[in-house]
């Protein structure tokens, strides 16, 4: 199932998000790297430097009007899109307007280009592998001894 469906609510998406960039459930300030934080309304405060912070501070979802599930959808679509994706057809995809598809586009083919950016935008979206009972295996498909459909283009 995608990751979209599978977060129906903005709070289900940073949560996603908080457990993808803080595996270990410590949050981590991203204005000094102090793990000396608390909960602090829906976002959270540093002891060390003293600054509110939120899990999307340092992503590309920091200051976004677009809601979060549209975000992992794009990823999704631009990650495991094999021909790439133009921006129309992301606009279309996750029902934006052309300006809007443009900029998602353009955001995340940056952080594509940055080790970090693309690490955690391939974390974001790995769910979609991993709730399907494990990451295909290169070589089974055509055996497929466990019944399991491949999946990928063409096995809709
Ligand atoms: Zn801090």
């Amino acid at each position: 199932m995608p990751a979209f469906e599978r977060l129906p609510t903005h709070e289900d998406c940073i949560a996603h998000l908080e457990a993808v960039r803080w595996p270990d459930g410590t949050p981590i300030c991203p204005y000094c790297g102090s793990k000396n934080t608390a909960p602090n309304e829906k976002r959270h405060r540093c002891y060390d430097c003293r600054t509110g912070f939120s899990v999307t501070v340092g992503t590309i979802f920091h200051r976004t009007h677009l809601p979060l599930q549209k975000w992992f959808l794009a990823i999704s679509l631009t990650l495991n899109a094999k021909k790439g994706l133009s921006a129309l057809q992301l606009s279309r995809e996750i029902q934006v307007n052309k300006n809007t598809g443009s900029r998602v586009a353009t955001q995340i083919r940056k952080a594509m280009t940055q080790a970090d950016h693309r690490d955690l935008l391939a974390r974001v979206v790995e769910m979609d592998e991993t709730n399907v009972g494990g990451k295909p295996r290169k070589g089974t498909k055509a055996s497929n001894p466990d019944g399991r459909h491949p999946r990928g283009p063409g096995t809709k």
